[in-house]
C-alpha cells in the first residue's frame, strides 16, 4: 500500500516494511555485539515501541531481559515544568545495563525528563535505541545510541505509531501527505 487514510489525514509511504526490517536487524546485531557476555535490561517505551522491540528482540544474538513501561508527565504541584514518571517500572535497576527503546525522538523532552529518574536507581549502564530520529527537531543534548533512521520535521505512522489512536497496525512507516 503507497497511501493510506488515517482519519482525517492522507499518508504515503516513507520506509517499507524490508527497508525497516533490514535496519531493525542491523540495530540488533550492533547492540549484541556492544553488549556481548551480558544480560541487559531492555525497556520498552509503550505505546508506539511495541513492534520495534517485538522485531529487535527477536533479532538479538544475546540473552535479553524485557520490560515494557510507560512514560507520564504532569505538572509539579510547585515547579513550573513537568515530571516525567515511568509507570510499571517494577525490576530493580541497580547495577543493570539498560537499553531503552523508543519508537521515535522528536523534541527529546519526554526521554530528557525520564533519564534522571532512570539515573537515580543507578544502573550500571544506559543506552538508548530509537528507531526514528527526528533530528533537526530535537533540542535537548541527548545521547542517541542505536539510530534507526533520521527523518525530517514531518509527522509519520505505521509500525506502532499512532494517529490519535489510529494507524498502528502497518509494517511499514507512512509520512503526512503534503495538502
Ligand atoms: P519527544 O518527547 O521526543 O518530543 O516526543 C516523543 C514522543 O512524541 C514519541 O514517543 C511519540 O509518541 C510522539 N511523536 C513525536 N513525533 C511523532 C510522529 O511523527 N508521529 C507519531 N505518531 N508520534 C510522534
Amino acid at each position: 500500500m503507497n497511501k493510506i487514510q488515517v482519519l482525517d489525514k492522507s499518508f504515503e509511504v516513507y520506509l517499507d516494511a524490508t527497508t525497516i526490517q533490514t535496519r531493525v536487524r542491523e540495530m540488533a546485531k550492533q547492540i549484541s555485539s556492544d553488549l556481548k557476555g551480558e544480560r541487559p535490561l531492555f525497556l520498552s517505551i509503550l505505546n508506539g515501541s511495541f513492534l520495534f522491540t517485538a522485531d529487535l528482540i527477536r533479532n538479538l544474538t544475546i540473552d535479553p531481559e524485557i520490560s515494557f513501561i510507560k512514560l507520564a508527565s504532569y505538572k509539579g504541584m510547585r515547579s513550573t515544568g513537568s515530571i516525567t514518571t515511568a509507570i510499571g517500572l517494577e525490576v530493580d535497576l541497580a547495577g543493570r545495563d539498560v537499553i531503552l527503546l523508543e519508537d521515535i525522538v522528536d523534541t527529546g523532552n519526554t526521554l530528557y525528563q525520564f533519564l534522571p529518574h532512570l539515573q537515580q536507581q543507578q544502573p550500571r549502564s544506559v543506552r538508548i535505541a530509537t528507531l526514528l530520529h527526528k533530528a533537526e527537531a530535537t533540542v535537548h543534548p541527548l545521547v542517541l545510541d542505536y539510530v534507526g533512521f533520521v527523518i525530517p520535521n514531518k509527522f509519520v505512522v505505521g509500525y506502532g505509531l499512532d494517529y490519535d489512536g489510529w494507524g498502528r497496525q502497518y509494517d511499514a512507516i507512512y509520512q503526512l501527505s503534503n495538502p
